[in-house]
């Protein structure tokens, strides 16, 4: 008989791991508190950049964003009522924030999405539709000065990674390749190599290969205790319902650290959380998914739809849609856009990245118990491929 598995938290790791998981051989249970695939799994950015494999806590970044930490519409904003209960993890984030450990994560995260392109390609030959695009990533300046440290870090990082070098464009030449892009940008960068996907488009990829597997789905059952014996998970309790397995795979987001204590298990996951403003029939249309540098929002085309969104903001757990921050991604959208960006709807949307202080994924067994493991993760690299082993 196969070994029984619960995975709890459809995400797009809860999804992904129980399709692994379930093409192994393993009898698994997907456990999902609300809808699969509808935190932050659903209207992220969908960029599948493993050039981009820097962790979050870099040097400088704590006096570049002292600037921008109070103020409502900044790329980086902590709520000052939830400083008391995030001063533990903020102090952790800052320590990270230097030369010597941004090195080692960066190290960490290149192996770690090494075989991330590879993976994607074979889940296609594996019948999973979904939209991905080979398109690039094209980042936009406004700044002479922002374009050339962008030029300089990949050159250096072609380099010292081996990734694919930068290819800069002037201004003209942007306006050739994207017509709908302002006279205010100076120039721009593209990594050709870096790809895309629309995130919905693989969550219901996966969801529908689950279903036609023995998987068992189980949506709005949300795990409120577990119960333990000495170094072992015996069971899970949903409310009334208790379930038990061989081994438990926790792959709840942002909810990790609070799941976490239930397995005794300290973790240090805060809440990262991000807007966007999925636009369907766009005025506007663009070939590639676009990083603008100096405000740091990204514009993403999807099939009849683009999506624009970004943000950092501490707050805590809850998907509270601050419409400032949301304004706050708009005007920083229209600087680089030739006309306001309008179309048939608008949805806009809030999610929580999971967040380490030192900006790596966490995967690998929960210590003290033989049979729970953990992965969560919240950059952009590569949706669930990467770990750190503890
Ligand atoms: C604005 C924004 C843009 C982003 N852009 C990108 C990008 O371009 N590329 C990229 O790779 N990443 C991007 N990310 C990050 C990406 O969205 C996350 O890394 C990814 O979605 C995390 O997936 P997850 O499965 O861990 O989390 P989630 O999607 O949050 O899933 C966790 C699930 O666990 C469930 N859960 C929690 N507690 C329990 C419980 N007790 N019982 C049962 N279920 C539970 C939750 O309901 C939830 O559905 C972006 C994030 C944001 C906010």
């Amino acid at each position: 008989m196969s070994q029984k598995i619960i995975v709890i938290g459809g995400g797009i790791i809860g999804l992904s791991s129980a399709y692994y998981l379930s093409k192994s051989g393993y009898d698994v249970t997907i456990l999902e508190k609300d809808c699969f695939a509808n935190a932050s799994s659903k209207g992220n950015q969908g960029w599948v950049c493993p050039a981009l494999h820097t962790p979050v806590p870099e040097p400088g970044l704590v006096g570049n964003s002292l600037k921008w930490l109070m103020k409502k519409d900044s790329p980086l904003y902590i709520k000052p009522s939830a400083l008391p209960s995030l001063s533990g993890w903020l102090s952790q984030f800052m320590k990270y924030c230097n030369e010597r450990d941004f090195k080692s994560g960066e190290d960490a995260l290149h192996n770690l999405s090494q075989t991330t392109f590879e993976l994607y390609d074979s889940l296609t030959s594996e019948g999973l539709e979904f939209e991905m695009y080979y398109e690039g990533m094209l980042f936009l300046f406004l700044n002479e000065k922002e374009l050339q440290q962008h030029i300089n870090k990949f050159s250096e990082r072609s380099n010292l990674y081996g990734h694919e070098n930068p290819i800069v464009f002037s201004q003209d030449e942007i306006r050739k390749i994207e017509p709908n892009v302002s006279d205010d940008v100076i120039g721009g960068l593209l990594l050709k190599e870096q790809r895309h996907v629309n995130p919905e488009s693989l969550s219901n990829a996966f969801i529908n290969k689950l279903e036609d597997s023995n998987v068992t789905l189980l949506e709005n059952t949300e795990v409120t205790d577990v119960e333990l014996d000495e170094n072992r998970v015996v069971a899970i309790s949903t409310g009334e319902m208790k379930m038990e397995a061989d081994t438990f795979l926790l792959n709840a987001g942002a909810w990790s650290g609070k799941l976490a204590e239930k397995f005794s298990f300290n973790l240090p996951v805060q809440a990262g959380k991000g807007y966007s403003v999925t636009i369907t029939n766009p005025n506007l249309n663009f070939s590639h998914p676009l990083y603008l540098g100096d405000t740091k929002a990204g514009v993403s085309p999807f099939k009849d739809a683009v999506r624009i969104g970004g943000t950092m903001e501490l707050s805590g757990i809850n998907s509270k849609m601050d419409k400032n921050r949301i304004q706050g991604i708009r005007n920083s959208v229209a600087k680089y856009l030739k006309a306001e960006l309008q179309g048939k709807t608008e949805v806009e949307w809030s999610g929580m990245r999971p967040m380490t202080p030192d900006g790596l994924p966490v995967i690998g067994k929960i210590p003290n118990l033989d049979n729970a493991f953990i992965a969560t993760y919240g950059n952009r690299s590569s949706i669930w491929l990467q770990f750190r082993q503890e």
